[in-house]
């Protein structure tokens, strides 16, 4: 079974390109505000969750496994 992720975007980073939303359109949503958020974390792979952490511009994605608070990414 997959492991639990916890996903989360530093607003502060985030410059809204939704390369996040393109490489994993079903966890990441950009809100009204053109910022990301990890909507449905369970929603897709680590692998395709991860592949959009590295490809976030300015590194905003942290991915920590929820169960034993190791962090994937960064
Ligand atoms: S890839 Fe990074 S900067 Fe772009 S929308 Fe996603 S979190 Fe924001």
């Amino acid at each position: 079974m997959a492991r639990k992720l916890q996903i989360t975007v530093n607003h502060d980073l985030c410059v809204g390109n939704a390369m996040c939303e393109t490489i994993a359109a079903k966890v990441f949503i950009l809100n009204d505000d053109r910022q990301s958020e990890a909507k449905y974390p369970d929603a897709d792979t680590e692998e395709n969750i991860l592949e959009a952490a590295e490809n976030c511009p300015v590194s905003a994605i942290k991915v920590v496994d929820a169960d034993t608070g190791e962090t994937l990414f960064p």
